[in-house]
């Protein structure tokens, strides 16, 4: 079920196509966990077969990011999507997709995001970050021809992204949206949630604590995202590093002065150096 090569992966899908078969698409950077296999539920109850994709993709890092470091478990990836019932996994290395080891001289063309859409949240920091993304995205629906591709609300601002990259370039894949998957203390699930430790871990937690206290709060009446804003410092300490706290329009995408019920509430912090976000909307 494995598989590293274009050709090979672009043969079978499309022996499945030409029998009329409905593909379901999941891109993963791997070291899978309960968010990712969400996913992949969704995709095996509503298509005939399902693809996963793992690739720790080079183009979607800066230079200080970690992508050395990224936790790389293809083995157990493997056994957790046979367990899912995954039809293929598409692993290739970085110079199957980009020419070389990391990105080759040789490849020039990006899929760039339209800047309204970058120049605010994880894409003030994270320069050419979603570049990266739609850039490998657009070579996986290339190479698979998905029918349906599965995201995590998770990655909200990936997600609006992704959506707006097949409107605009036409993909004829249907974007299926998924809610985020937390653990049992309602930490968003993540690969970088290895790096943690438990001390961490419970510190991470912080997030999900704002944002639930923003709801809160916008429920008990206050709209003004500056003041809603100011709650979240009373929950921060020297462990916690706040990157952004932004309230957005979840359909326009635009930043909202004053909460409404379309509002969606998202935060990056870093804790001891790992880098978390998450999200809710406010109703
Ligand atoms: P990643 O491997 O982090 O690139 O994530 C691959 C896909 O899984 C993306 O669409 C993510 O939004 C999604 N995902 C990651 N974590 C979660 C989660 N906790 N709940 C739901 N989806 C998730």
């Amino acid at each position: 079920m494995l598989e590293k090569e274009i050709f090979q992966i672009r043969q079978k899908v499309s022996k499945w196509k030409k029998k009329g078969l409905k593909v379901g698409f999941i891109p993963t950077m791997g070291a899978l966990h309960d968010g990712h296999l969400s996913l992949i539920k969704k995709s095996v109850e509503t298509c005939n077969k399902t693809v996963v994709s793992i690739f720790v993709n080079p183009a979607q890092f800066g230079p200080e990011e970690d992508l050395e470091k990224y936790p790389r478990a293809l083995m157990q990836d493997l056994e957790l999507c046979k367990n899912a019932h995954v039809d293929l996994v598409f692993a290739p290395d970085s110079k199957e997709l980009y020419g070389e080891e990391q990105i080759s001289n040789n490849f020039f063309t990006y899929v760039v995001p339209p800047y309204f859409y970058i120049d605010k949240l994880c894409g003030k920091t994270r320069i050419g970050h979603f570049d990266g993304v739609c850039t490998v995205v657009a070579k996986m629906f290339n190479i698979i021809q998905p029918d349906f591709a599965f995201f995590g609300q998770k990655d909200f601002q990936q997600l609006v992204i992704i959506k707006k990259m097949v409107q605009d370039l036409n993909f004829p894949v249907e974007i299926v949206s998924c809610p985020i998957i937390r653990d049992k203390t309602g930490l968003a699930l993540s690969s970088r949630n290895k790096y943690l430790s438990e001390e961490q871990t419970k510190d991470a937690l912080v997030l999900n604590k704002i944002l639930a206290n923003i709801k809160s709060c916008y429920q008990k009446g206050i709209i003004d995202a500056e003041l809603l804003r100011e709650t979240a410092f009373s929950f921060l300490n020297e462990c916690h590093e706040l990157e952004y706290l932004e309230f957005v329009d979840k359909e326009t995408f635009e930043e909202k002065k004053e909460a409404d019920n379309n509002t969606i509430v998202l935060i990056a912090a870093k804790i001891n150096e790992v880098r978390l976000i998450d999200n809710c909307c406010i109703v």
